[in-house]
């Protein structure tokens, strides 16, 4: 496992794809001349357009990998990494569509059943349908086996009580996983259960949960007594654990957990360029610069590791321990080589970009799991713990 571990087998990106690479930047092009968008910061989180992910549907840009009887495009996870990493490096309004089109559907094909793959992934795909993921808990985040939120069944149905938050774009979303207790018997991680739960059940109250900066892409959500049919199970009774270390392996392993800030790195290159007197940007640039070509390798050797039907649950984490703390880092290098007053709306392209990414920052290194636990899923692959 230890040498496994250590070893990514690194690959160049493959020349074959530069003409899809080509083309998902000509439309960029276009949709910002357009002002379809304007690129931003931390774009997966904090840029929603319903209308731009129809958009990428339209194009087949969602569900790319996915078997075209469900709606997908049948295509390899090495081209849907280069759509994504274009329209990350963008800024590109992707938010409403990204944990259905990211986990979601690839657990509903991995684990559903036929009836659930046809309800819900051809819609995912158009760029139509939007999900929350309502896992984590008032403390209860880290230690996700502890979950309180309960599902009891009542005849063939199931009553759903409890409270989820930090649901992102929970206000947006048509449908919700729930992971719920389904027993309170044996070990905590076998009794829970996934449910798919849509957001117009009643019982469900939907609140915002709104940051420092006025922004709202959190959520409180609450269910009481919400009913949902047997169906609405996803994987059987009891399998919601195993379920959801897949979903969270699928939701660390992604170019967006090391291009998160990339918007804010383009600009510190164009701003060296035209501030040549500067004595510490060129060596300070250079070097990010660096590191992301060296993280980006290994997140394409993740890629490239899902695709040849691996599982680099640790390599992923290992990998989004690293690209979240260089998306950390480009910030505070921002603010160091030309500081700014974090003025979000700023005029100012730059004063904008940076004043976005410093109020997001704090957040890279927690979503998806935070980097202590990651290091500890690292520590006990390698034998440490
Ligand atoms: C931008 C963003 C989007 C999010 N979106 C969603 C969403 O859509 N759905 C959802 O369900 N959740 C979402 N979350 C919540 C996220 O999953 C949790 O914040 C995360 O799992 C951490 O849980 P917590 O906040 O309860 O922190 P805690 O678990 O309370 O952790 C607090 C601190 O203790 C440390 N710690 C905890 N346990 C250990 C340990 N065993 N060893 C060492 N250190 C430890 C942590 O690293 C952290 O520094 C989102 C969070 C963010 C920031």
């Amino acid at each position: 496992m230890t040498a496994s571990l250590l070893q990514l087998r690194v690959a160049a990106p493959d020349p074959a794809l530069q003409p899809l690479r080509e083309e998902v930047r000509g439309f960029l092009h276009d949709e910002i001349a357009a002002g379809s968008f304007v690129p931003v910061a931390d774009c997966w989180v904090r840029g929603s357009s319903p209308a731009f992910s129809r958009k990428l549907g339209a194009r087949g840009w969602l569900g790319m990998t996915w078997p075209k009887a469900f709606g997908g495009h049948g295509r390899t996870n090495q081209e849907r990494y280069v759509v994504i990493e274009e329209l990350l490096a963008a800024g590109a309004p992707v938010a409403a569509h990204w944990v259905a089109e990211r986990q979601i559907g690839l657990s509903i094909l991995r684990r559903g059943t036929d009836a659930q793959r046809h309800a819900y992934m051809p819609a995912i795909a158009r760029g139509e349908s939007y999900f929350g993921a309502c896992y984590s808990e008032p403390d209860v985040g880290s230690d996700l086996a502890s979950v309180r939120t309960r599902a009891t069944r009542v005849g063939s149905s199931w009553r759903i009580t409890g409270r989820k938050v930090w649901t992102s774009q929970a206000h947006i979303a048509d449908h919700f996983f729930v992971l719920a207790r389904t027993s309170t018997e044996g070990r905590k991680h076998d009794g829970l259960t996934m449910f798919i739960v849509p957001a117009t059940t009643p019982g469900i109250d939907i609140r915002p949960l709104v940051s420092l900066n006025g922004e709202h892409h959190f959520n409180e959500v609450t269910f009481d007594e919400a009913a949902v049919p047997d169906t609405a199970v996803l994987s059987g009774e009891g399998k919601g654990w195993q379920l959801i270390t897949a979903e969270l392996a699928i939701e660390r392993s992604g170019p967006e957990r090391i291009l998160s800030t990339l918007p804010v790195l383009r600009e510190m290159v164009a701003r060296a360029r035209l501030d040549a007197g500067h004595r510490d940007a060129p060596v300070v640039v250079g070097e990010l610069v660096a590191r992301l070509r060296t993280l980006r390798a290994m997140s394409l050797a993740v890629a490239a590791e899902i695709e040849a039907g691996g599982d680099p649950a640790v390599q992923a984490a290992l990998v989004k321990d690293l690209g979240t703390r260089f998306e950390g880092d480009v910030v505070a290098a921002a603010r160091s080589l030309w500081p700014v007053a974090p003025r979000q709306g700023a005029a100012d392209r730059y004063d904008d970009l940076v004043a976005q990414a410093v109020m997001h920052a704090p957040t890279f290194t927690l979503r998806g799991g935070t980097n202590e636990v990651l290091r500890g899923i690292v520590a006990r692959a390698l034998g440490l713990r």
